[in-house]
């Protein structure tokens, strides 16, 4: 059986992956994390690896995953 890739596609704000709405978001978060965490217990650990951990609405209506905490998403925001 063959997973279907979640679909994104390139942001007006600049990001390489944008989604169209929250759900299709939340459920490449989920992929990802789950991808990470079968990589993680390979390796015995799970530092070092990137993890994006929330999804957020851009400017630009589109949805992103990032791992930044709020505040540093509110930084950005407000640049
Ligand atoms: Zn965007």
């Amino acid at each position: 059986m063959t997973i279907r890739a979640v679909e994104f596609s390139r942001c007006a704000c600049g990001k390489e992956r944008g989604y169209d709405d929250e759900r299709t978001a939340q459920k490449a978060l989920g992929r990802a994390q789950a991808k990470r965490d079968r990589a993680g217990d390979r390796r015995g650990s799970r530092r070092g690896l990137c993890r994006e951990n929330r999804a957020y609405e851009c400017s630009e209506g589109m949805w992103h995953l990032t791992s930044q905490s709020r505040s540093e998403y509110l930084l950005g925001a407000a640049a």
